[in-house]
């Protein structure tokens, strides 16, 4: 299918609840493999007789004018699988744009028969965060290397994943990958536990060879299985509506406020008094407020 933008106004129904796609979010540094991730795991379900989309969010898209990676290139194969679709993360102005141009894309995808959406998110930051929380199973990929435990990951984002990957389990990088998931193993331990009956997984996986993918996906419909039997995925499904509707209101008045015509012109000569220190954030938030108000 092709992205279909649809207007303000028109009433986008809540995801149908009798359809259950798979809503999954994907994440992981730059260089641990996540477009050779999608790949073998995508070829491995459309092989299975799913459909899948993909759609990746990356908020700095929006700042170089279009995705920077070719998706097409980074997955070939799957790109050409005719029961896959791939979007290209749109350049929707800002990180607000972005998401709901994907919320649309997600409920577009469903109602069109593509029965598991996977939420990438390329670059780090405040994406990884959103996305966590609109999806109903977060996976973070991660790679074999770094020494000192979880190399610049984010620890709040391991918190919120329900499975962790560690991918390139394969060669030379074997024993790396076995330490790098023994690590996690323990690590997770210490976490506050998101959901009352699952423990989040450390799985190991080579997307390359292709090896891992199957029993991940088990562990992945098994995450599915538990937390819909148990209610919490219903639970979490509602709060992602809300979510999502937050989202959409708090980027559309972000907007509107700034571009207000009596804020918009005060806006870079308050960034600039707060960055040197000569008035305070609240003093500075509170005037450019005011002047909206007016
Ligand atoms: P992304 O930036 O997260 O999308 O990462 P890529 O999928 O582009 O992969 C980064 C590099 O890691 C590429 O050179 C891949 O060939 C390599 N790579 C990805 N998956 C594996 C794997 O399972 N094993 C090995 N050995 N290399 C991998």
């Amino acid at each position: 299918i092709k992205y279909i933008s649809v207007s303000e106004s028109a009433f986008i129904p809540n995801r149908n609840r009798n359809v259950w796609s798979l809503l999954a979010g994907l994440s992981g540094p730059p260089g641990a493999g996540k477009s050779t991730f999608i790949e073998a795991l995508g070829k491995y379900l459309t092989a299975e007789g799913h459909k899948v989309a993909v759609l990746a969010v990356d908020p700095s898209s929006s700042t170089t004018g279009g995705s920077l990676m070719g998706d097409k290139t980074r997955m070939p194969e799957l790109s050409r699988d005719r029961n896959a679709y791939i979007r290209p993360s749109p350049s929707g102005g800002h990180l607000g744009g972005v998401t709901r141009s994907t919320n649309e894309a997600i409920v577009l995808c469903e109602a069109a028969g593509f029965d598991i959406i996977l939420v990438e998110t390329i670059g780090v930051g405040q994406s990884e965060y959103n996305v966590a929380h609109m999806v109903d199973m977060f996976v973070l990929l991660i790679p074999p290397a770094g020494g000192d435990e979880l190399q610049g990951i984010k620890k709040g984002i391991v918190e919120l994943a329900d499975v962790v990957v560690v991918n390139k389990a394969d060669g030379a990088l074997l024993p790396d990958a076995r330490r790098i998931q023994s690590e996690y193993t323990s690590a997770l331990k210490f976490v506050r536990r998101r959901s009352k009956i699952w423990r989040t997984k450390v799985t190991r996986v080579s997307s390359l060879k292709k090896e891992g993918i199957v029993e991940l996906w088990k562990d992945m419909m098994q995450f599915r299985d538990v937390t819909m039997e148990e209610g919490e995925l219903e639970v979490k499904r509602r709060k992602q509506y809300q979510i999502w509707m937050w989202s959409h209101i708090e980027h559309h008045l972000l907007y509107v406020f700034k571009h207000h015509p009596k804020v918009n012109p005060s806006i870079k000569e308050m960034e600039q008094k707060v960055s040197e220190g000569i008035i305070t954030p609240g003093l500075a938030a509170d005037y450019m407020i005011s002047k909206f108000l007016e």
